[in-house]
């Protein structure tokens, strides 16, 4: 079975720790994961720890870095789909074409993005050119707003099963999984949300991934080896769909 890891961060981003590609390695080692979504570490991105928080010129160029340090990195029999970590400057320019996808990040009590920023529309319609995924995090009622009003027809996935958009059940009563454009991804969820997703929706539109750091690969997989459904759905959520994914992006 190819297994593919849809949700995985790397980075050097405090002094202390290292959570670099060498770090990730180690953990699939004996596992069927042969690849990666990676991304930036938020820490990297923007100072998550001041809500008034005001972009500076030393905060571009950690981003830059940030998301740059990603192109840098491969491993033998493994494949990396880098995605590029977007802030409140809309950097589109550059989301260069080794680009796989989108990271939009943003926890309640953080920054905020200005989606009313001319620029937000021009990176969205970006996103749509190339049609690249969105993995999509902030709280309830902008993830509503991104899905409904201003990205509309984008690939978006909701990251943790909503856990962080507002949680599970509330994602599900907005009725977004539902929407054929909205995926999700099962890191940190737990086995029993996973099943009844499942069930409700089937098995096209979720995507192992596990988040690490804050999740161990192949505990993370395990969850998804352990469903009882057939080795084909196995498969699709395991890595088939992210492949599918992958392969819809148009290269500029
Ligand atoms: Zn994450």
């Amino acid at each position: 079975m190819r297994c593919l890891d849809a949700h995985v961060h790397c980075g050097i981003y405090d002094r202390s720790k290292l959570w670099a590609f060498d770090d990730y390695l180690p953990h699939v080692e004996g596992t069927p994961i042969t690849g990666a979504v990676l991304l930036a570490f938020p820490d990297q991105i923007y100072d998550r720890w001041d809500p008034n928080f005001k972009d500076t010129h030393e905060w571009r160029m950690r981003r830059k870095s940030a998301n740059k340090y990603l192109l840098t990195l491969r491993a033998e029999n493994f494949t990396v789909f880098p995605f590029f970590f977007i802030w409140n400057d809309f950097a589109w320019e550059d989301i260069t074409p080794e680009y796989w996808g989108v990271k939009w990040h943003r926890h309640a009590n953080e920054p905020v993005y200005n989606y009313d920023d001319p620029r937000c529309r021009q990176v969205i319609q970006k996103i749509r050119e190339l049609n690249l995924p969105v993995l999509f995090e902030d709280d309830l009622p902008n993830t509503v707003r991104f899905i409904r009003e201003l990205a509309t027809d984008v690939t978006v996935i909701i990251p943790h099963m909503g856990f962080l958009n507002g949680g599970y059940r509330n994602i599900l009563d907005q009725g977004l999984f539902q929407q054929p454009n909205v995926y999700t991804d099962t890191s940190l969820a737990s086995f029993g949300e996973i099943m009844d997703y499942v069930q409700r929706y089937g098995e096209e539109r979720i995507l192992f991934g596990s988040d690490f750091p804050f999740g161990d690969p192949a505990k993370e997989l395990d969850k998804v080896l352990r469903l009882p459904i057939p080795r084909e759905k196995q498969e699709a959520i395991a890595g088939l769909n992210l492949l599918r994914l992958m392969s819809r992006v148009k290269r500029a």
